[in-house]
């Protein structure tokens, strides 16, 4: 008797000129190649994203040109706005490098866990808690690979590095690359510290590490990353070392700006930004790729033409003022999210974690308090706001509130190093939505004191809101 030959499956359905996709059982004849493509983009479609935040450090708000600046030029970031959603009223968790990170990556305000007192140096024992949960460690639990390839600021030796935050992967510096007496002759402390070393996960493999070209190494490791991972779901975290001060521009990007270093230095990101757009293109993995562009805090104006420009709003890095929260930010889904829009819809850096997690599936942790919200349904235009509300911090005081327009400044000051400016006691309202530039106080003087009357009205509506925020605060948490 002959032996019954076993045939598999997919062997069977090919002599019926049937294949499988995904599961499911199609006629190999009505499949263009076009179609096998859209179809396999649909099934991926269905398993979580990946998830890119690009993270540039102290760009101001009217640094890229889709922002209106009239001599840095960024088409690929502006091309990346018109192919996704623009925010224009997207706020930063702190307006300095390390509780600005903390703030992100934790979609908690950093007051919350010790981590709003000012920034990381080299000879700082701390770090970001062990406890607090990241994107990253997030995202692991649901098999994302997950890497980080910039300045990390959040704790410069174990268990304080991204390895133990949650990445698999570290390549880039562990603080600002101006904490050195060679990047930063002009001292503000830089005299006392080491050469800046670039490290892989928790060793160190260059010292001094060269400025000149940082950069593009960063860059070709984030790309390397993407394409060994680009089977799996992954989370990219890219904070970009430009152009916090010193802008340090790699050679190709010398002289090409009119915006002197510092406009070379964005115009670097915005190449580093377009290459990787153009490499998920080349991968396919557009469709599958959730990608989210803004910057740490806003410009270091001390350094005058070596810093940025925060546009028409006021102040800068490490003040409560827009210029130094509120930042360029750029959605980019195709397929997923809206294409070309503006939104001027209020939202936070925090929201990112909560928009990642339920992206890749996770449950957002109930133990603790997380001030982040989902931003999907605004980005898709399923709803047109997410939030109303915005506390700023300034170390550890709350400089300012915001409530739908109107933003209440307890205390003012104008630059990192000013005195802290309290007015007497009597708060500063400004209405956003009229005034963006802060320039106007409402006062008893003003017409729209008359007019409308909002002074006590909404100073008491959002002293309503400060004691509701201050009780979580006291639970611990
Ligand atoms: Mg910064």
């Amino acid at each position: 008797m002959e032996k019954k030959k076993n045939v598999s499956r997919r062997e069977a359905l090919k002599k019926l000129g049937m294949v499988t996709l995904g599961g499911a059982v199609l006629p190999k004849m009505l499949l263009s190649q076009n179609e096998t493509k859209g179809i396999s983009n649909l099934i991926r479609r269905q398993k979580a994203p990946n998830i890119i935040i690009l993270f540039a450090d102290d760009l101001g708000y009217g640094d890229l040109s889709c922002y209106g600046h009239p001599t840095i030029q960024t088409p690929n970031l502006d091309r990346m706005a018109a192919e996704g959603v623009k925010l224009s009223q997207f706020c930063v968790g702190a307006s300095v490098c390390t509780p600005s990170r903390a703030a992100l990556l934790t979609g908690r305000l950093p007051v919350r866990y010790g981590m709003a007192g000012g920034v990381i140096f080299p000879n700082t024992k701390w770090g970001l808690p062990t406890k607090e949960i990241t994107i990253a460690s997030a995202l692991k639990t649901k098999g994302y690979a997950t890497g980080c390839f910039g300045k990390w600021h959040l704790g410069n030796q174990s268990p304080y590095l991204p390895t133990d935050h949650g990445f698999d992967y570290f390549y880039g510096i562990p603080y600002s690359d101006d904490m050195s007496p060679k990047t930063n002759p002009t001292g503000l402390g830089a005299q006392y510290f080491p050469p800046i070393p670039l490290m892989r996960n928790d060793k160190v493999i260059e010292q001094p590490v060269s400025l000149d070209t940082l950069g593009p190494k960063i860059h070709t490791e984030a790309i390397k990353f993407i394409h060994e991972h680009r089977s799996q779901p992954f989370f990219l975290y890219f904070p970009y070392t430009n152009p916090h001060n010193p802008p340090h521009p790699s050679k190709e990007f010398r002289g090409k700006s009119l915006r002197g270093l510092y406009g070379d230095a964005v115009q670097e990101v915005d190449w580093s930004v377009g290459e990787m757009l153009k490499d998920l293109k080349k991968l396919h993995l557009e469709e599958d790729t959730f990608v989210f562009f803004t910057s740490d805090n806003g410009p270091w104006m001390y350094w005058k033409e070596d810093g940025g420009s925060a546009g028409m709003l006021r102040g800068q890095k490490a003040t409560g003022w827009e210029g130094g929260f509120r930042e360029p930010a750029i959605a980019w889904w195709p397929g997923h999210i809206r294409k070309g829009v503006l939104s001027g819809a209020i939202a936070s850096s925090m929201d990112l974690f909560t928009t990642a997690l339920s992206l890749a599936g996770v449950e957002v942790p109930k133990d603790r308090i997380i001030d982040g919200v989902n931003l999907m349904p605004l980005l898709t235009g399923e709803k047109q706001t997410v939030r109303d509300e915005l506390f700023y911090y300034v170390n550890n005081k709350l400089f300012a509130v915001r409530k739908g327009p109107w933003k209440l400044h307890f205390h003012t000051k104008a630059k990192w190093s000013s005195r802290i400016e309290n007015h007497g006691g009597q708060p500063w309202l400004f209405n956003l939505d009229k005034d963006p530039g802060e320039k106007y106080n409402l006062t008893r003087r003003s017409v729209e004191y008359h007019v409308h009357n909002p002074y006590t009205k909404e100073i008491n509506n959002i002293l309503q809101v400060v004691k509701k925020h201050l009780a979580t605060l006291k639970k611990g948490n």
